[in-house]
């Protein structure tokens, strides 16, 4: 299968800044990709990339098979979906207008509108202006906007970001909906819990390079971080093995132990005496986040 994006070598240079430094990147249809990384670690210039809207200063970007910032490449547009950190929208209008102005650009019909706005759960506000939008109000439009026209490719920066929790699960939903009909969508975000069960792949971005990539399986293999176990019981006797490995917690035991090992110490621990109940904790998306961040700051100050 064709990628629906591919980055090789993918480089970006403003003036004095290295934004990007060599970025490999492909994506498949119906993948969902999760884009993290610190301020100014190269994410939204990566998304300006792939729509086209910068060239790169070296490397290869395709976007559908295409240099995204050729003319001939215009047709392909209507197929991607972009919202933008921060949207912003022409105040005076109201939430409808705005939405049917976006659909006359892509070229889709008017009744669209009507349905993006009830599903992102804008109808009863559909006519006001969207001065009186709250904040969360109008990022919900930015959505029924990038959503317009059921596009192919959707690219999404900071998409939650003002959006209440029902709605914050509405909108993941939403994605997994149309990932299911194959939409590819790269989705960028500071705010990780929540994000991690929804996304295919995760890419941790760090001053314009790679820090780590993989599912997060794959980032729990690369980065060895511990297992967390915590046994509730009183009385509980470890074998010895394990003893050093345990800590006091509340009124129960913690252990911390070896990804690779987690299997055989479970094993283990169901023969021990005294152990009531028992809850792993695998490490999150945030805990890698950190862990790979932590690493790449590391080897900087050691140069
Ligand atoms: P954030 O999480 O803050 O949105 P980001 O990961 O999206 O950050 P980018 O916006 O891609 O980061 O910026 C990467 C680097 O490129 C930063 O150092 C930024 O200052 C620089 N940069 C981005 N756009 C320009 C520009 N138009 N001119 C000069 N430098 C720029």
């Amino acid at each position: 299968m064709t990628n629906i994006v591919e980055l090789n070598n993918a480089q970006k240079r403003y003036q004095g800044v290295d934004a990007l430094k060599g970025l490999d990147l492909e994506l498949k249809q119906g993948e969902l990709l999760g884009l993290f990384g610190h301020n100014g670690a190269g994410k939204t210039t990566t998304i300006k990339l792939i729509l086209g809207l910068i060239k790169a200063s070296g490397g290869e970007v395709r976007v559908f098979g295409e240099d995204p910032t050729l003319a001939s490449a215009r047709r392909q547009r209507r197929q991607l979906g972009f919202l933008q950190e921060n949207v912003s929208f022409y105040e005076q209008l109201t939430g409808l207008e705005v939405l049917r102005y976006f659909a006359n650009l892509k070229g889709v019909t008017r009744s669209e509108c009507d349905r993006l706005l009830a599903q992102v759960g804008l109808a009863d506000a559909a006519r006001r202006r969207v001065k009186t939008y709250s904040k969360g109000m109008r990022q919900r439009l930015g959505l029924a906007q990038a959503l317009l026209g059921e596009p192919k490719l959707l690219l999404l920066d900071e998409p939650t970001v003002g959006l209440d929790p029902i709605a914050t699960q509405d909108f993941y939903h939403r994605i997994a909906q149309l990932k299911e009909q194959g939409c590819t969508v790269v989705l960028c975000s500071h705010v990780l819990p929540g994000v991690e069960k929804y996304i295919d792949r995760a890419l941790i971005l760090g001053q314009g390079q790679l820090l780590a990539e993989g599912s997060l399986e794959q980032l729990r293999q690369q980065a060895r971080l511990p297992v967390t176990l915590n046994l509730q019981g009183s009385d509980i006797r470890l074998p010895e093995s394990l003893q050093r490995q345990a800590t006091r917690h509340g009124d129960g035991l913690r252990l911390q132990v070896a990804l690779a090992d987690k299997m055989p110490v479970m094993r283990q621990l169901l023969a021990v005496s005294g152990v009531s109940d028992l809850e792993l904790h695998l490490p999150s998306l945030e805990d890698l986040y950190s862990h790979f961040i932590g690493n790449h700051q590391l080897q900087e100050e050691s140069q």
